[in-house]
């Protein structure tokens, strides 16, 4: 409103009306007008959230069949018994997790016992891992009539990290470059350094070696491509491998070997049977005729 040039009295003035007085009708518009922005601003702000936690959920380290079920139980895509009722089929509407409520996204949310118990179990509040292990275990107990406990299917959650965990730090080897150095020798034995390059959408894996006298003079290297390699540490493994061969094969009997994977040395080194993915590569490294005075991490 422009100052007067002159003088004047003061008055009210109201200026949702071009004629500067309350009306009933302008009132009315106001709140109208109000509200509506309110609300703009205030489902924008919730778009504005909803796209930041999604974002974030994405970049998280899990695996991506737990990202995507979570994000389909956050947009209720799931065919719970309420969803699977709304688009007209003939199904009991009852949660089959604790028999008491309508099945919905909101029901195991806020009101089933049992999704309450897991965490509760978990000490959790709510996270992506038990929403993935309670959606398997229903349909488990739907389509297979499986039971299980809330403390059984928490202690499947907590392995299952875990075992994701093992992996994850696998596939990712922190090394520390900044003081690698070959370590030279000493006597006759030969050093094997391995490594492994790994391509995860072709399951394809190559391997790399050298082999140094107690000079450090090579005595051979070797690249090998594989086939069939599902992760990296069954590229570390196979890299292992046709280290120990090489070296047989050109008649060195006494050997270190050396890679930077720690998880396969320590198989190399443990007197336990492995039973995993990669236990059989292991036993035909141990079953080789030549004589390894060590298996050591080069991570140094
Ligand atoms: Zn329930």
């Amino acid at each position: 409103m422009p100052l007067p040039s002159s003088p004047q009295l003061d008055y009210v003035y109201w200026r949702y009306d071009r004629s500067g007085y309350y009306s009933v009708r302008s009132g009315y518009k106001y709140l109208i007008q109000t509200m509506y922005e309110h609300s703009e601003d205030h489902n924008q702000h919730n778009a504005d959230k909803e796209r930041s936690f999604f974002c974030n959920l994405w970049s998280l380290s899990l695996p991506l069949k737990v990202k995507i079920m979570f994000w389909k139980f956050a947009h209720n895509f799931l065919p719970t018994f309420a969803n699977l009722s709304y688009r007209r089929l003939n199904v009991e509407l009852e949660c089959t997790l604790c028999r008491s409520g309508v099945e919905s996204v909101e029901h195991f949310m806020c009101y089933c016992s049992f999704t309450n118990q897991l965490f509760t179990e978990l000490d959790l509040r709510f996270s992506a891992y038990p929403v993935w292990a309670l959606w398997i275990y229903r349909n488990n107990k739907v389509h297979e009539n499986k039971s299980q406990s809330a403390k059984d299917l928490a202690l499947y959650v907590l392995a299952f990290v875990q075992e994701y965990d093992g992996i994850h730090k696998v596939s990712s080897p922190q090394r520390n470059t900044d003081n690698a150095c070959w370590i030279p020798l000493i006597g006759d034995s030969v050093k094997v350094n391995f490594d492994a390059s790994f391509n995860s959408s072709e399951k394809r894996s190559t391997s790399g070696i050298i082999i140094r006298d107690s000079s450090g003079l090579p005595m051979a290297a070797s690249t090998v491509p594989h086939l069939f390699t599902i992760d990296p540490e069954m590229a570390e493994v196979k890299a292992c491998e046709q280290a120990i061969l090489l070296t047989h094969d050109l008649g060195f009997r006494k050997v270190i070997i050396e890679g930077d994977a720690l998880n396969v040395i320590s198989k190399l080194n443990s007197l336990v049977e492995d039973r995993s993915d990669i236990g059989a590569i292991v036993k035909n490294i141990q079953d080789v005729p030549t004589y390894v005075e060590e298996a050591v991490e080069d991570d140094r």
